[in-house]
């Protein structure tokens, strides 16, 4: 199905998913930090690519992990917990955030805080259609001044780009010393080194090789944190999923909390 098409289903199908959650879903075991729902499961979702299986890729792959009511999904409500039980993004203070690619819940959720100076950008890809909030914004050639935001927020994004160490050091660049940024990727904790072929143009192989038709690389968790390293960045691998568990977390994914000394 293309893309196009999936867009103008879309509502439909998150409507049909919202009715069913209702019906048929509803516990005590999750509660979305959301929308609040409770349920007692969550909805499967992710890639069935077989790399994905062969790798247990982490932040991909089939697994229960969106909202039946708000379809937010685990990865999302990751970020979301993080900040605002961990960095407390919303005590008040003055902040500025630039988020990357945003996840729609948590943009709103970030709109609503007056205090908080808040940039969203993405590439504006063919046949996808943005909120008003979000502009045009290239991750490997930001027009921004250096040293300017006090949090960065890119997840599942640098999979898609082919010159990722550009990215990261972008990233690295306009962040504020003391400031952080959360950077997220599908990665793999059984790799030694990241499968990567950037020349790679087919879909199908890319799949096939990444798990995803868009992906260029699958990380090696080993190689990922170097990538970061390398930058500039201290990285902090941290886990708040497992203690997190009723919001829905996958309890295998890591924050990576880039900090920028
Ligand atoms: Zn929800």
């Amino acid at each position: 199905m293309n893309v196009i098409l999936k867009e103008k289903i879309r509502p439909f199908y998150n409507f049909f998913l919202k009715v069913s959650g209702q019906l048929f879903h509803r516990g005590k075991k999750y509660i979305c930090p959301f929308c609040g729902f409770l349920s007692n499961d969550l909805i499967l979702i992710g890639g069935k690519a077989d790399v994905l299986k062969k790798y247990e890729a982490i932040g991909a792959g089939r697994r229960r992990g969106s909202c039946w009511n708000c379809q937010a999904s685990d990865k999302e409500k990751l970020l979301y917990i993080y900040l605002r039980d961990y960095a407390k993004i919303f005590d008040g203070s003055q902040k500025s955030i630039l988020h990357i690619a945003p996840e729609f819940h948590l943009s709103n959720q970030i709109l609503r805080c007056k205090n908080i100076t808040y940039t969203c950008g993405d590439l504006f890809a063919e046949g996808y259609t943005y909120p008003n909030y979000v502009q045009y914004m290239d991750l490997l050639d930001l027009q921004l001044t250096d040293n300017i935001y006090d949090i960065v927020i890119c997840a599942h994004v640098l999979e898609h780009i082919p010159d990722d160490k550009k990215a990261m050091s972008e990233i690295f660049r306009v962040l504020k010393p003391n400031g952080f940024a959360i950077i997220q990727v599908p990665l793999s904790k059984l790799l030694n080194k990241t499968l990567e072929d950037i020349t790679i143009q087919d879909p199908k192989i890319r799949y096939k090789l990444f798990g995803q038709k868009d992906h260029y690389r699958l990380y090696a968790q080993c190689d990922y944190i170097k990538n970061l390293k390398d930058i500039g960045f201290e990285v902090e691998v941290r886990n708040i999923s497992v203690e997190n568990m009723k919001y829905g977390l996958n309890p295998m994914e890591d924050l990576y909390i880039c900090h920028k000394k």
